[in-house]
């Protein structure tokens, strides 16, 4: 039987997340919140409106009658919502002919979104690529995701799981065998800073790393490296000997931190934006690609 499901992004022929040429689906909802998250759509489980003011046309107003909770009122030159009274319905999107309102977050089942992931699987076997769920946080839905990995399974396509780790670990357990690949994110072993930087304790975490490499489980460590966060005296350190420690090494990559959070804060309403923090320095990167290459982890930068 088909399950559903709330996503808020398709990505086609993606090359970062996984290899090959990918389709990333990402499932809306996420137990972190990180200072510094890319896709702060991702984070709450609902559909929600993304306002753009200036591209509202003046004098259109075509979403105002539509609105059934009164959640829309002009305002100086653009359109102005009450994310109180919005219930994520999306009449307003679908009817602002300049897309100055954007919904974000679709329920769809199991099936639909195979035939869409489908479309794509010419350009997976050419490129040794695939299909990856990411977030928001997939085991947020561990059912539609295990029903979504086995319609894969069905029809011979590699899968990634991009996950925070933060989940039972009973759902990862039900997922190992139809998972071609764990992008696994560490953000912090000190847990304190890992509450300070994303608002939960990192015990379930790196239980769940451990337990998963001892399974056996095809994993690529993810490590951001965000200047000012995650990048404190000592902090690297800590990471590259908890990835050393491990019950087997797993290749690990480094990803900058990259601007363009700030501007989406702001158009869902959770302003005010914070000061953008710069992306580290190329000699930052090669010093902490060093850290961990001390410990004969294998380093990528980026991935
Ligand atoms: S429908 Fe779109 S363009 Fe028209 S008033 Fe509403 S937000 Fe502005
Ligand atoms: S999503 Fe629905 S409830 Fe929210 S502002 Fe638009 S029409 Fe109103």
């Amino acid at each position: 039987m088909a399950t559903k499901g709330i996503v808020f992004d398709v990505k086609r022929f993606a090359v970062h997340d996984g290899p090959g040429i990918r389709t990333t689906v990402f499932f809306k909802g996420c137990p972190l919140r990180c200072a510094w998250c890319h896709n702060p759509e991702g984070i709450s489980p609902r559909p929600e409106i993304m306002v753009f003011p200036d591209r509202c046309l003046k004098g259109c107003r075509d979403c105002l009658a539509l609105c059934p909770k009164q959640a829309l009122r002009k305002g100086r030159g653009t359109i102005v919502l009450d994310r109180a009274r919005c219930d994520g319905c999306g009449a307003c999107a679908e009817a602002c002919p300049s897309e100055a309102l954007r919904l974000v977050g679709r329920s769809c089942s199991s099936e639909g979104l195979m035939e869409e992931i489908s479309r794509d699987a010419p350009f997976f076997s050419e490129s040794g690529g695939g299909v990856t769920f990411s977030g928001g946080e997939p085991l947020q839905q561990p059912i539609f995701l295990k029903d979504l990995l086995t319609l894969c399974r069905l029809e011979g396509l590699h899968v990634a799981v991009d996950t925070s780790g933060h989940a039972p670990y009973s759902d990862l357990e039900a997922i190992l065998p139809l998972v071609d690949l764990f992008l696994f994110d560490l953000k912090a072993v000190d847990d304190s800073l890992h509450r300070q930087l994303t608002g939960v304790t990192n015990r379930l975490i790196l239980d769940n790393l451990g337990r998963l490499s001892g399974a056996g489980a095809p994993l690529v460590l993810r490590v951001p490296l965000v200047p000012g966060g995650n990048d404190p005296a000592g902090e690297l350190e800590r990471m590259a000997d908890f990835c050393a420690s491990l019950p087997r090494r797993h290749p690990l990559h480094l990803l900058p931190y990259h601007r363009g959070y700030a501007a989406k804060l702001k158009r869902l309403g959770r302003g005010p934006a914070p000061t953008e923090i710069a992306p580290p320095a190329e000699q930052a990167l090669r010093e902490a690609r060093e850290v961990f290459a001390r410990r004969d982890l294998s380093v990528t930068i980026g991935g």
